[in-house]
């Protein structure tokens, strides 16, 4: 591609609104321009890396056994009421109203696809013969995101590469699930992309049964826990603390238990300032509607309840915080003054509470709290679970030793579903028996343009972006540095003409541009290797070739610069493919 006939927009400055290095890396190298909020245009660089990845999905989903198909964006509205998601959805799910004829239309533009392909596999598969079977596709997705920012990487017109799988038994599900594991794996590799398979809130299934690709970002949005000696990583919500159940006999603390009026501080933070005391001290007692049962959730002050864990030590379907009127029946006080003490519901308790001893705690009494809480003397626990976020330094499930926390970026994601939209939606296979039973289901995601964004968030240095070869617009570019040359432009056109032939992608910057500006502008848009030809050069039948990352470039006799650059490419290529 000739630069002059391309639309490379780069800019000098670094944009105002555009808070972390990718975003301002992709609108200043002419990768993306914005529309409106979570809106944007690739322009040719950018598309073409977004290509790219696709690409490499598509191997790579291709050799694990799944299979193409394209969906509608378009959508009845009518299979999210089916299988709950319009609820669930709330302001996410993009749902337009149409008329045709005299007739109202209910609509949405897909957030995801598991409806619209379980009702077609509930039209086409009916023995357990046609199974296990998984699709794919590379689409739009349209979400209404609270919050679009941080440019391309949370959008809300985004393309995913969606995968499903169907299976009529476990088995079939976990070979499905390992094989686009593995897929995923050779995915992010093939691409250059650092990352990190994170065990993930497990859902239905239960167990290891979601796995988030992050990638380590200090700009991501997840937070990741894990371990350098055993290798477990997991997402925040899902992370273990790895603290074992403490000695529950009680604490030998004498002093005796005090009331203490502390008017108006029904906070943690309140409470710690009138009585001169830390977070750590104090119990924090939360009241839940579990199941629509009240139950007080008991945590050390400074830590963070962690919703599914507390579900799960339930063993109920839904938990939420309580609301003032159930608050006051347990507790007889308004909002803030809970405690274990004397509270009328059932209690469920931290591991790290009963290790507080002479615990500040609510007294079930507006505007009081009571001071020197022990277990044993004053509440009682016949055992503790893990109940809050893990925090740094809490010890390894796995090793024990202290695990550490990164931010991440999530671009990918695999999941076992079950059977939540097969029953739903009524797809069911006969089994051997001729009985009917659902389609177990696995759904698979990967962000293709959080591929590229994240790509530019991590591999950049001051002065642009460092593509790997395999995403990056072009392979090679190259510059001649006096457009009015006629002898040195027959020698750049040869080249590129040549490099062309032997399947390198190549991108010439025949401008008419000061060197200064070329050369810019060659280290902000991040071709990996880039072939200079200058007038010096030329009589002295040399090139200069660099690599994006080389500190100096190398001088190759003219003659045997495609050879070279050719060799360095398929170098660079095989590098990541093993
Ligand atoms: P997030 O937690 O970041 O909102 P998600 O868990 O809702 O993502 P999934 O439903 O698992 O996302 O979608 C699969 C993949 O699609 C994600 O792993 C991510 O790479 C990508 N993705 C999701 N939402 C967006 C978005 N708004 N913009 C760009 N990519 C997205
Ligand atoms: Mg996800």
């Amino acid at each position: 591609m000739r630069w002059s006939q391309s639309l490379i927009p780069t800019m000098k400055e670094v944009p105002a609104d555009a808070e972390i290095p990718s975003h301002q890396l992709m609108l200043r190298a002419g990768l993306i321009r914005q529309l409106m909020a979570g809106a944007y245009t690739y322009l040719p660089l950018g598309w073409r890396s977004v290509q790219k990845a696709a690409q490499i999905i598509r191997e790579e989903m291709e050799a694990a056994g799944a299979v193409e198909l394209h969906m509608p964006a378009l959508q009845p509205i009518e299979l999210f009421d089916r299988t709950g998601r319009n609820e669930a959805f709330g302001s996410v799910l993009v749902r337009l109203d149409v008329t045709r004829g005299d007739r109202k239309v209910h609509l949405a533009l897909g957030p995801t696809h598991e409806e619209v392909i379980t009702d077609l596999i509930s039209r086409h598969i009916n023995s357990y013969r046609q199974l296990p079977l998984t699709l794919y596709q590379i689409q739009t997705k349209f979400r209404n995101e609270e919050r679009p920012r941080f440019g391309v990487l949370r959008t809300s017109e985004f393309l995913m590469k969606d995968a499903y799988s169907f299976a009529s038994t476990l088995e079939q599900l976990n070979d499905s699930y390992d094989a686009m594991y593995a897929a995923y794996c050779r995915i992010f590799q093939r691409c250059g992309l650092k990352y990190i398979p994170v065990e993930a809130e497990s859902g239905p299934i239960g167990g290891d049964a979601s796995h988030e690709f992050m990638i380590p970002a200090e700009n991501g949005e997840d937070r990741i826990v894990y371990c350098e000696s055993s290798g477990y990583a997991a997402n925040l919500e899902r992370a273990e603390t790895g603290r074992k159940t403490p000695d529950l006999t009680g604490s030998n603390s004498s002093a005796a238990m005090e009331k203490v009026h502390t008017p108006n501080a029904g906070s943690i933070e309140a409470v710690c300032k009138f009585l001169k005391c830390s977070p750590e001290q104090m119990i924090k007692t939360l009241i839940y509607l579990a199941d629509e049962k009240p139950v007080a959730v008991l945590l050390r002050g400074d830590h963070d309840a962690n919703e599914g864990k507390i579900r799960r030590a339930l063993g109920v379907k839904s938990i939420e915080l309580a609301d003032e009127k159930t608050i006051q029946s347990v507790t007889n006080a308004g909002i803030g003054f809970a405690g274990p003490v004397g509270i009328k519901c059932d209690l469920i308790a931290d591991h790290d509470v009963p290790l507080i001893t002479d615990a500040i705690a609510g007294a079930n009494e507006t505007d009081q709290h009571y001071k020197n809480v022990n277990l044993g003397r004053d509440y009682k626990l016949e055992t503790t679970y893990d109940l809050r976020d893990a925090c740094e330094g809490d010890p390894c499930p796995k090793s024990g030793e202290p695990m550490k926390f990164v931010h991440g970026i999530e671009v990918g994601h695999v999941f076992k579903l079950g059977t939540k939209y097969s029953e739903s939606l009524g797809a069911e296979f006969l089994n051997e028996h001729e009985k009917r039973e659902p389609i177990i289901m696995g759904c698979y995601g990967i962000g293709v343009n959080r591929i590229v964004a994240g790509l530019a968030e991590t591999c950049h240095d001051e002065n642009g972006l460092l593509w790997p070869i395999s995403i990056a617009p072009y392979e090679v570019l190259i510059i001649p540095l006096k457009t009015d040359d006629e002898d040195l432009m027959n020698v750049a056109e040869k080249m590129y003409a040549d490099l062309k032939e032997k399947g390198v992608d190549v991108l010439f910057d025949d401008r008419p541009a000061r060197p200064g500006v070329k050369f810019k502008d060659a280290d902000l848009i991040g071709i990996p290797f880039r072939i200079v030809i200058g007038g010096k050069g030329l009589q002295e039948g040399i090139a200069e070739v660099k690599a994006r990352t080389a500190e100096d470039p190398e001088k190759i006799p003219l003659d045997q610069t495609v050879e070279y650059v050719a060799k360095q490419v398929a170098e660079a290529k095989s590098k990541l493919n093993s």
